[in-house]
């Protein structure tokens, strides 16, 4: 590494440690998004604008109009620390110790956001022809992905790298997750006389051994995964039936299994008077806006033979001479949405899953450098691409 891209490497690093040093639990990254945007337009982004959900992007201009525009994306929020006790170094001091930089959302989107707005560095001593290079960081990813359906209202890039944690290895999918709530009713009787057929609970039961017998939709990635989380009623004493007994059933969808088709499922292993539906509910911005959302997020599949995933798995390789994995993740991203949307995209991040919402979060300073060093060659595989727009 040069003296200068040293000193770049430096600089993306303290950037870094300030993100982690800025609260930003969902719906309240305001400040977060300030940071972001200063930092973008002391970057030299050709045009760096908020969008309505507060979403940061900013812009590299095409050196080609002709070349595919590409998108890097992460999100700014993060999940709460939980408890202060469990941690080692201060969640939010953005402390830089052994090699990594400590802190709540360190792998979990913060080390990502810092390679991503440090594009520009990156390709300073390069001479590539790309096409529009945007950089957008979003807010409420942590909630139902609010962020990134705003975004792809204004924003349709031809190809796009998710910054969601893939210790810069490559990853091509993710189950989706719907969650649905039950309600079974009973009658509210003196537990002394009560009959079998009044009792909400007898009626979740029986419901809930035909849901562990459910066969699960076969996908590309296994199969997907029902299970009951959440269970109440809202009596008060011990000595009479409920009214009704309420359920959350999380749901791991695979591609092609849409939330009308896990209603349908559910309505199979359903007593008449059972009822299952999607729980609407409403978001609001650090803008002051306010979204209704359901809690569905579809899954996300990229075909590992895609051009695309080729392109990039074939850049990276060559660059760092050696193989670069390329697997589903275990947990949910927005990725399903740009999918959904047409637009492919591909999880790369120097983050690591197995810190992330853990009181041990944190981002290795190698593999943010190895990331931030290795987009030219990312960036000039995949303007090689064709463009959806010719
Ligand atoms: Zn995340």
């Amino acid at each position: 590494m040069t003296r200068s891209n040293a000193t770049a490497a430096e600089r993306m690093v303290s950037f870094c440690q300030d993100l982690i040093r800025i609260p930003s639990p969902t719906g309240k990254e305001g400040a977060l998004a300030n940071r972001i945007i200063d930092e973008m337009k002391d970057l030299g982004y050709d045009e760096v604008r908020k969008d309505e959900a507060g979403n940061v992007i900013g812009t590299l201009r095409a050196t080609d109009p002709s070349r595919p525009s590409l998108l890097f994306t992460a999100h700014m929020d993060q999940v709460s620390p939980g408890d202060l006790s469990r941690w080692e170094y201060d969640p939010f001091g953005g402390e830089s110790a052994d090699g990594w930089i400590h802190g709540r959302g360190a792998s979990d989107t913060k080390g990502a956001i810092a390679t991503q707005v440090h594009l520009p560095t990156a390709l300073a001593s390069h001479d590539l022809e790309h096409g529009d290079l945007h950089v957008a960081q979003v807010v409420v990813e942590e909630v139902a992905g609010l962020g990134s359906r705003i975004l792809l209202d204004h924003l349709r890039p031809d190809y796009a790298i998710m910054g969601e944690a893939t210790t810069n290895e490559l990853s091509n999918g993710n189950r989706g997750r719907t969650l649905v709530r039950m309600r079974f009713p009973g009658e509210s009787v003196h537990a002394s006389i009560s009959q079998r057929d009044q009792v909400a609970l007898y009626r979740a039961a029986s419901f809930l051994l035909g849901l562990a017998d459910l066969p699960m939709k076969q996908g590309v990635m296994g199969c997907s995964h029902a299970v009951p989380t959440r269970g109440a009623t809202n009596l008060l004493d011990d000595n009479v039936t409920p009214q009704s007994f309420d359920l959350s059933i999380d749901w791991r969808s695979v591609p092609g299994e849409t939330p009308e088709e896990i209603l349908e499922r559910l309505a199979s292993i359903m007593a008449d008077g059972d009822e299952a539906w999607i729980p609407p509910f409403e978001l609001s911005t650090y803008i002051g806006r306010t979204y209704q959302l359901e809690y569905a997020q579809p899954p996300y599949w990229i075909d590992p033979h895609d051009p695309f995933v080729v392109a990039a798995q074939q850049a990276l390789s060559a660059y760092w001479k050696r193989d670069v994995p390329v697997q589903p993740w275990r947990f949910t991203t927005d990725c399903g949405l740009f999918t959904e949307r047409g637009v492919p995209i591909l999880g790369f991040s120097p983050c690591e899953a197995k810190y992330a919402h853990t009181p041990v979060d944190r981002v290795s300073i190698d593999l943010m450098i190895e990331a931030w060093d290795a987009y030219p060659a990312l960036i000039e595989a995949l303007s090689t691409l064709p463009s959806h727009r010719s």
